[in-house]
């Protein structure tokens, strides 16, 4: 069902889609798929919702975000489960997923009281400067499969707290988890229309439909860069606000003097989280030439221990991948970097069982031309080139188009600082693998993205700055 206006609702057409079990195949729902007249009869709710939504007090809305954040407490084993079964990932992946998604509620239940203005004189001494803040209106939300709800909740929570409705639009392959959030926050007392989901296949003709409408004020979307190119020039059509967050090629960089141990607990945390399938998964390892084969040996034993199992099985580490399309695309640029004289330390293959498997990797003596290290792998393979030099490593870790995320591990602190800022991506890691903070600043340089979601930026990215001249 679509959920609209607080309903649950057909597709205009009657249309539906199934979604699929990725361990086995099998087919676990059957989901109303939006027209673009569905779509439309979203953004009618939405924009009917807006103005007493928009009225509400900064308090009240900090409450319901706050009862969203103790529900999602509540329901966690339900919603892992569910995670779990529409992407796959394994049950602490998805355990963590819940936490994480919830927290930006959490997050943002604080933020909402915190919209503050600006009054200042003008420098001339003729008058004050009044900068207000009020929300951006009615907002479009295109959300990956790869984290179905955190992805949802970093840009419902902030778009709430600001005063904003949404029209959610999840990706195809995982939109069980978009609309039982729905649900959530209806029972957490969002009204009706405030929260609106619109599970569609024809994402390109659904999402352009609503851009095109005059009452949408925002696109905010993750999701491929590809996908983000082509949005950008859909709203520049009706100059809609736009904030994006695509892609990623993080480089991971372990200097000489790091220490071991810690460089590959990061790693396997860069790397294998949610079995490799993240924007911020470390996508290229670059160690300095003294210790870049015992970094190697040692990642190869932590990657050949893991163990692979669907998502739900307890035990399982390693979860299956999203469709066989994902399988084929990493086996593929697995393929053409072996070919080029890579070697396998661990891994290599897809393994023999069913289900969207694929073997950690480690690969060894990678081409620097290699496509595996220009393309995002969104799999559970790490590619290891060795180094000598911090001039080397910024020029590799900087030879991309993606500016999301990058790692750096060395022992000297200032070293680290020193390379961070010179590295063009929007986020360091400093000795450690895991970035992702509700509290704090996500988001890309270059074609990674505009705008950033969680801190109190991301509660900016739904307001309008507006000013008043002003003599008293
Ligand atoms: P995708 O770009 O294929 O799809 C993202 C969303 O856009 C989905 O809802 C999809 O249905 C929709 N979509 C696809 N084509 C569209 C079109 N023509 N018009 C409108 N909507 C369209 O990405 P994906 O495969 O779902 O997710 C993986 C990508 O997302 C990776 O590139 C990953 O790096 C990126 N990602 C980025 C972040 C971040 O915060 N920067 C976070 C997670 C994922």
């Amino acid at each position: 069902m679509l959920h609209i206006g607080g309903r649950s609702a057909p597709a205009a057409d009657g249309g539906r889609f199934d979604v699929t079990d990725p361990a086995t195949g099998e087919v676990i729902a059957s989901v109303a798929d939006a027209t673009p007249a569905d779509a439309l009869a979203a953004v009618s709710a939405a924009a009917d919702a807006a103005e007493s939504w928009s009225a509400t007090t900064p308090r009240y809305r900090s409450e319901v975000l706050r009862q969203a954040f103790e529900l999602m407490g509540q329901q966690a084993e339900d919603l892992a489960t569910l995670i779990s079964r529409e992407n796959g990932k394994a049950l602490p992946d998805a355990h963590a997923e819940v936490a994480y998604a919830a927290e930006f509620f959490r997050w943002y239940a604080e933020e909402a009281v915190r919209a503050s203005g600006e009054v200042m004189t003008a420098p001339s001494g003729g008058n004050r400067i009044l900068v207000l803040r009020r929300p951006v209106g009615v907002c479009v939300l295109v959300t990956p499969w790869n984290f179905p709800a955190a992805m949802a909740t970093r840009k419902i929570g902030p778009a709430l707290a600001a005063g904003c409705t949404v029209v959610l639009k999840p990706a195809s392959d995982t939109p069980l988890t978009a609309l039982a959030l729905a649900r959530l926050l209806e029972e957490a007392g969002v009204p009706p229309g405030v929260v609106n989901v619109v599970p569609a296949r024809r994402s390109g003709e659904v999402v352009a439909t609503m851009l095109r409408d005059s009452r949408v004020r925002k696109l905010s979307f993750t999701g491929s860069t590809e996908v983000g190119r082509l949005l950008l020039h859909e709203a520049a059509g009706r100059v809609v606000n736009s904030s994006m967050e695509l892609g990623g090629n993080a480089p991971f960089l372990v200097f000489a003097d790091a220490d071991l141990d810690a460089a590959v607990g990061g790693a396997m945390i860069a790397k294998m989280r949610n079995a490799g399938e993240a924007c911020t998964a470390a996508n290229r390892f670059y160690v300095e030439e003294p210790v870049a084969e015992e970094f190697a040996r040692r990642l190869a034993a932590r990657m050949s221990a893991l163990r692979l199992g669907p998502g739900t099985d307890p035990g399982a580490e390693v979860g299956p991948l999203v469709n066989q399309e994902a399988v084929d695309k990493v086996d593929g640029l697995v393929r053409e970097a072996l070919a080029g004289g890579a070697k396998a330390l661990s891994g290599g293959a897809r393994p023999d069982r069913p289900g969207f498997f694929y073997e950690p990797t480690v690969l060894t003596g990678v081409r620097p031309d290699a496509p595996i290290l220009r393309e995002e792998i969104f799999g559970p393979v790490a590619p290891i080139v060795a180094f000598s030099g911090e001039e080397e490593a910024l020029r590799l870790a900087n030879d991309t188009e993606y500016g999301l995320v990058a790692y750096v591990y060395t022992g000297d602190l200032a070293r680290g600082l020193r390379i961070g800022e010179r590295i063009e991506a929007g986020m360091i890691g400093l000795n450690r693998g895991l970035v992702s903070d509700p509290a704090a600043p996500f988001g890309g340089m270059k074609q990674s993205g505009v705008g950033r979601e969680g801190g109190h930026e991301g509660l900016l990215d739904y307001l309008e700055t507006q000013y008043v001249a002003v003599s008293w």
